[in-house]
């Protein structure tokens, strides 16, 4: 049979998506406060952004490549964007090129009015369901897996909520939800809450946003997370708290805390600073080092530096200096601007290195691209010892559930063991925080394996959510005997 050749980079078997949602129901400047939380979030996603409203009388929407503030700059485009009720999204994606239909929210009319719908998270059977639904003639106009839930939505019937039910029961990963009609907003986690959604007040207007630091940045309250597996509709009779899909044990995703989530925001009932803190604590404990001054590679490694330098008993120091005008190194696509990224975005401190045993606390090691470029420099700068400490275990397993992590072939920890690791990035010495220690800095006393409290797939092999697009029906269960006999 003739191969079908189209532009979708499902094609290329990868699903990547980091992104934020923000949703606002009952102010009058809804657009503005949406554009503003969208940049308090755009740590979740530098590719992409936009916002759809709605005025009383129609939708209005503006969708843009780039940052928050460059997309929103002008103010007539906000102005454009009328209404008291609105969602934003911004989008962080690795695949192809950035394409104006894959940027969220995405809108559509259906039967019951149009509708518009933000994604954080990925579903892990959306290529599965897409071809079904494309086989049925579906057309669908973006690539994002979250179009589905739109088909699903546009073929099945009742209310909003029952046809957002319908749809939601079909799919399968990691999803917080943000999605607007005319008169309503929704907020939605999936049942085992991977990614974050938290609820807020401003005056009488509801407000759901993936964390807390959006919240601060218009002055609004947090009310509560959005619990897993909760759809909470918002509208003009005030808000509606559903639970409709059976009870699982929550999987929150551990990388939320350890880089994901902003450290000003509290996920998951934790404040993301204090959590790195305790990690940085935790790692000093497990593997101490006998040096003159703890560095953090900034901006991630931070907090847990200074746990780890404060549990040490050691000085801590800026050793390494970022500029702040280049995104995240990952963003780049290619491995050679991703090594571009990390020289112009770190420089070493001479004046804290020279002639010091320096120890380097950074959150991960995915490629070991950064830490073999920032031993080199520290190294060039001066250093007579650098040895790294990383505030999570070796990255050994690829996400599917919303954070982008390359294919375990990449994977530096996937290949190579410990030792091998520090000889490739060239440190002196070089240790990671065991997972129990990471479960420990959670405030719990290890990790327990039968019944764990967090995703840590990327740690463990451990997939919680089924792998359908991947390993056919009983992704989760084969992936984790792949992930034994690895
Ligand atoms: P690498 O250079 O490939 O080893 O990547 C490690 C660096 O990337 C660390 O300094 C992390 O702060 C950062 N990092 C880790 N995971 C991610 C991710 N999913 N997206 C963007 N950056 C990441």
């Amino acid at each position: 049979m003739q191969k079908v050749i189209t532009t979708n980079p499902y094609d290329d078997d990868h699903l990547h998506e980091e992104c934020a949602v923000f949703g606002i129901y009952g102010h009058s400047e809804a657009a503005a406060l949406v554009a503003l939380g969208l940049h308090a979030l755009q740590h979740r996603g530098q590719e992409a952004a936009g916002i759809v409203t709605h005025d009383g009388a129609q939708f209005h929407a503006h969708r843009g490549i780039g940052l928050v503030g460059d997309i929103f700059a002008d103010r007539t485009v906000i102005a454009r964007l009328k209404g008291n009720v609105a969602i934003g999204h911004t989008r962080y994606s690795t695949t192809g090129e950035p394409m104006l239909r894959n940027v969220q929210p995405l809108f559509a009319e259906l039967e019951i009015g149009g509708l518009a719908i933000a994604h954080n998270g990925n579903l892990t059977n959306a290529r599965t369901v897409r071809k079904e639904l494309v086989s049925n003639g579906c057309i669908f106009q973006s690539t994002t897996d979250t179009e589905i839930i739109i088909h699903i939505m546009a073929t099945t019937r009742g209310t909003v909520v029952d046809r957002l039910i319908a749809a939601l029961r079909q799919v399968e990963g990691a999803y917080s939800l943000a999605v607007m009609g005319q008169d309503y907003l929704i907020g939605v986690r999936d049942p085992y809450g991977v990614r974050p959604l938290v609820l807020g007040q401003l005056g009488d207007a509801y407000i759901f946003a993936s964390e807390t630091c959006a919240f601060d940045i218009i002055g609004a309250t947090y009310v509560r997370d959005v619990e897993p597996g909760e759809l909470i509709v918002v509208d003009a009779e005030g808000i509606h708290s559903h639970r409709p899909f059976p009870v699982t044990k929550s999987r929150f995703c551990i990388f939320e805390h350890i880089y994901f989530s902003k450290p000003d925001s509290i996920v998951d009932g934790t404040s993301v600073y204090e959590a790195r803190k305790r990690i940085g604590i935790e790692l000093a404990r497990e593997h101490p080092v006998d040096a003159d001054v703890t560095v953090p590679v900034p901006d991630s490694g931070v907090p847990s530096a200074i746990g780890f330098a404060a549990e040490s008993g050691m000085s801590y120091d800026l050793g390494i200096i970022r500029n702040h005008y280049v995104g995240r190194t990952f963003i780049e696509p290619s491995d050679e601007i991703r090594h571009l990224g990390v020289k112009l975005k770190h420089n070493a401190n001479r004046a804290v290195i020279q002639g010091k045993r320096v120890v380097l606390v950074d959150d991960s090691i995915v490629r070991g691209t950064t830490s073999r470029k920032i031993v080199e420099m520290v190294r060039n700068a001066g250093a007579r010892e650098v040895h790294m400490r990383i505030s999570s275990p070796p990255t050994t397993h690829s996400c599917f559930y919303g954070v982008d992590t390359p294919e375990r072939d990449q994977l530096l920890a996937a290949n190579h063991d410990v030792e091998e690791m520090r000889r490739i990035i060239g440190a002196d010495s070089l240790a990671f925080i065991s997972i129990d220690g990471l479960y420990r800095a959670m405030g719990l006393s290890g990790r327990n394996a039968a019944d764990p409290q967090y995703c840590d797939a990327c740690f463990t092999g451990d997939y919680p959510l089924r792998l359908t697009d991947r390993l056919g029906g009983n992704g989760a269960r084969q992936l984790s005997l792949l992930a034994e006999s690895a």
